[in-house]
């Protein structure tokens, strides 16, 4: 899934790329992934793009007084056109989700692989409309973000900091790849307890938290969006790497699979050496 340095860089890539020119057309391909019917998207036809900004995780295109809002969720992602094929678009089983093409033949696809759909579009007259940007706690990469706010979300929360730190009502635009990295760059067990963190290891995490982003953005940033995937699996430390050596101390990166996620650590760097509890091998043990 796309977190916040990836879609930074998709916001600002559509920001060079589309603001000031007008809508073309846009179409439709996935209805399902249409969450919004008024204003309806017609309203958008030939509307000149005034910019694009990033919410969380959310895309957010203005636009003569509306949004294009879109949220890529975890298997979907946006393909830049310098010329947008002529193919119809047809509603049906391909990946498309939505096609838009710009004034001078530019445009952009949303596509969204697999069989569980969950990428979607809002077109809305504030992006407060769209209830996950609504709901989104602050951006963790704001300039004004500090270690006492941050010390102030986490305080007394009996919470797991895994949890938290990719809960987007706590910290808008982080997920699961990059609370792994920056669990890992702290030094810190994802199963600790926000409560219970001393004030050094709140100070460590606020830290991996900035350092971790402000790197990824880094990365991430100039970069076309066909690159920017092979480029966020290139940086990880930890994340996606189970079985192989962690750099920073030499032992084993592990693995927790849970119902609907899985995540990795270094023991070495994290927990003491000691690997934590993972469901599958303990069911498998019993
Ligand atoms: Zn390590």
């Amino acid at each position: 899934m796309p977190e916040l340095p990836e879609v930074q860089a998709l916001a600002a890539f559509l920001d060079e790329r589309a603001t000031g020119h007008a809508f073309a057309s846009l179409r439709v391909a996935a209805i399902a992934a249409m969450k919004t019917f008024d204003p309806p998207l017609s309203a958008l036809d030939g509307a000149r793009i005034e910019g694009v900004r990033r919410h969380g995780k959310f895309v957010d295109v203005e636009s003569a007084g509306l949004h294009l809002v879109f949220h890529l969720a975890r298997a979907g992602w946006l393909r830049w056109y310098d010329e947008v094929p002529a193919t119809p678009v047809k509603p049906g089983r391909s990946p498309l989700a939505l096609r838009v093409r710009l004034d001078d033949a530019s445009g952009f696809d949303l596509t969204e692989a697999g069989t569980k759909k969950s990428l979607a579009v809002y077109v809305v007259r504030s992006p407060d409309e769209v209830p996950g940007i609504a709901r989104l706690g602050p951006d963790p990469t704001a300039p004004g973000f500090t270690l006492d706010d941050f010390s102030g979300i986490l305080d007394g929360r009996r919470t797991q900091i895994k949890g938290l730190l990719r809960d987007q009502s706590v910290f808008a635009g982080i997920g699961n790849a990059y609370s792994d990295e920056i669990l890992h760059a702290a030094r810190l067990s994802p199963y600790l307890l926000a409560a219970k963190l001393t004030p050094e290891q709140l100070d460590q995490l606020y830290r991996a938290m900035r350092d971790t982003l402000a790197e990824a953005v880094a990365v991430a940033s100039g970069r076309p969006p066909a690159e920017l995937k092979d480029a966020k699996r290139r940086a990880m430390r930890v994340h996606g790497r189970t079985g192989e050596t962690c750099d920073v101390c030499g032992d084993t990166v592990r693995q927790v699979i849970f119902a609907d996620s899985t995540f990795q650590y270094c023991p070495g760097c994290q927990t003491g050496g000691k690997p934590l509890a993972d469901r599958v091998r303990s069911r498998l043990v019993k």
